[in-house]
């Protein structure tokens, strides 16, 4: 079984205990990637009981640093997460509804401590949003099987997809593996049901006399907060820039959303894939990933947008990259492997990977003199986000024209992204590195200039992002060491390409042809 086949049955096996279980003290809901009021299954579930129980909803935070650094989460991240916690607890304190962020520090210690401050407050109930990596799963199963004894009743809940993961089955029955076939049953099923339709409002509040109460005088009056990160991880100056690019929250991801519907969406399908286009995509992969905002109100707020306009090539097509979401999370929960550090196909374990600790420095620096390339990674380095088309090309450099185990692209991501979200990332670098799901073989190889040509055709991005470019005009500046004179190009002050594409090219084509005979 898998660690979620695991969950589900302790689930089913405890139910009837729990529900044996008196709710007659405080009610706890659990906030993990779900840092929002509205549309959030769990929260809602437990603003119900509280309600019909006649006790009060408490909240609960855990903030492990731990945890953080077992997922490699960037400090851009976790910054992110600590200033969207500030909103959601300002915007629970006027709900007369308390928010305790317990600090842990050593991971194993989470289940005690999460019991542990159910006992102090007193709660009969606690209610949490599902996470689908192994290790959360796990904790959770435990937990669920620990509260029982202890007369603590826990429930968990499918919120972070638009579809509950498992739904939707092939007709024999199957779980989807490949893309395709699963958002041609998605799309109609997420258009004719109820799973946007009726989406969750937000909780009602807490009888204000609460506070007064002895019982939860101090969980109201909680002031400290995690410390901000420490300056060799995000310097003040970065995160006060970091802040102003990204402002965080749960009416911020609302407003973003509101702009894109407005002046983005119908032209989605033309402007997607160009990273010189400001604007050109939503953006709100970071407001997902916090769960600042539902997937579902996303998908809820684009049918609306559109019932007086008419479903054009753009809403499809950003509702059709909102199910890629839902298809990866899917996947890590049916494939618990890929959580392992293993290939989704396991048969490409067999290929020889190059290791070149100056090239994977190259290109993490953004110097490998393929100025899409050193864009991108710059433009990773400085607003820790990158464009979707940008993030296939460099990953397919790294380890197809590199030659480098895309598991360690995969982390470096996952260290920088302030949208780092574990599914979505493996399967994007599994995608591109030809072990993940997408049918396409391997042989699928993008070359660097022919994608930097088409999707930036003007070269506006690279000159934005690579400064020793910014005065060298029309195509030169794809490739400026073969289009320019060589004077030209040594004053530019910017590295020769580190390896040839085309030597590249035959080079992975050979490895991943040797490394699947072994097989
Ligand atoms: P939009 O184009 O506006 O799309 C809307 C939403 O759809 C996104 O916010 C995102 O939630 C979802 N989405 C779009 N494309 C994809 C996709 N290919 N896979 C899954 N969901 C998608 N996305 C992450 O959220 N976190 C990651 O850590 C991440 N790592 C990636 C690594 C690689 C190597 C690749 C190729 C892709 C990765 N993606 C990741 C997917 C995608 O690049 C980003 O979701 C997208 O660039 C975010 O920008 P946006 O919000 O403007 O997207």
């Amino acid at each position: 079984p898998t660690p979620y086949d695991e969950l589900t049955s302790a689930l089913k096996d405890t139910a009837s205990e729990r529900v044996n279980i008196k709710s007659d003290r405080a009610i706890a809901h659990w906030f993990r990637w779900d840092l929002r009021l509205h549309d959030n299954t769990a929260l809602h579930r437990a603003a119900e009981s509280a309600k019909s129980h006649g006790v009060p909803l408490i909240c609960l935070y855990v903030f492990s640093h731990e945890d953080f650094h077992a997922h490699y989460t960037s400090p851009a991240r976790i910054d992110f997460t600590l200033r969207s916690l500030r909103v959601l607890k300002a915007d629970l304190a006027k709900l007369d509804i308390p928010l305790w962020v317990e600090e842990v520090n050593d991971r194993k210690q989470t289940r005690t401590q999460v019991l542990n401050w159910c006992t102090k407050w007193g709660v009969s109930e606690l209610h949490a949003n599902m996470e689908y990596e192994v290790d959360e799963l796990r904790r959770d199963t435990k937990l669920l099987r620990e509260g029982i004894k202890q007369d603590i009743a826990f429930h968990f809940y499918h919120d972070t997809c638009v579809v509950e993961p498992l739904i939707l089955r092939s007709g024999t029955g199957r779980t989807y593996s490949v893309f395709t076939p699963f958002f041609k049953q998605w799309e109609p099923y997420v258009y004719k049901n109820e799973c946007v339709a009726n989406l969750f409002p937000s909780p009602p509040k807490n009888n204000p006399k609460l506070k007064a109460k002895d019982t939860f005088r101090d969980l109201f009056s909680q002031t400290s907060f995690p410390d901000p990160l420490p300056a060799k991880q995000l310097s003040q100056k970065d995160s006060h820039r970091l802040a102003k690019l990204w402002p965080a929250g749960e009416h911020e991801a609302k407003s973003r959303l509101k702009v894109f519907l407005e002046n983005g969406i119908s032209k989605y399908s033309d402007r997607r894939d160009r990273p010189d286009i400001e604007n050109g995509t939503s953006a709100l992969s970071l407001h997902f990933a916090a769960g600042t905002l539902s997937a579902r109100q996303a998908v809820r707020a684009v049918l609306d947008h559109s019932s007086t306009r008419s479903l054009d090539s753009g809403h499809h097509g950003w509702i059709r990259e909102i199910c890629f979401r839902d298809f990866y999370k899917t996947i890590l929960l049916t494939n618990p492997h890929v959580c392992m550090n293993k290939a989704y196909h396991e048969e490409y374990h067999n290929v020889i990977w190059e290791y070149s600790e100056e090239h994977f420095q190259r290109w993490v620096e953004g110097k490998t003199g393929y100025p899409i390339v050193d864009a991108a990674m710059r433009q990773l380095a400085s607003n820790k986000y990158m464009h979707n088309r940008c993030r296939m090309i460099v990953a397919s450099f790294l380890c197809k024209d590199l030659m480098l185990d895309w598991r360690k692209g995969e982390k470096y991501f996952m260290e920088q992204l302030i949208d780092g979200d574990f599914a979505s990332n493996n399967a994007g670098w599994q995608f591109c590195s030809s072990s993940g799901t997408d049918a396409q073989p391997y042989f699928r190889i993008f070359n660097p200039l022919s994608q930097s040509e088409k999707f930036d055709p003007n070269g506006d991005y690279i000159r934005h992002w690579v400064p020793e470019l910014s005065n060298v005009q029309g195509k030169a500046i794809h490739e400026p060491k073969t289009r320019l004179s060589a004077s030209e190009f040594k004053k530019l002050g910017y590295p020769d390409p580190i390896i040839e594409h085309k030597f590249a090219r035959e080079r992975a084509l050979e490895r991943y042809k040797t490394g699947l005979g072994r097989n």
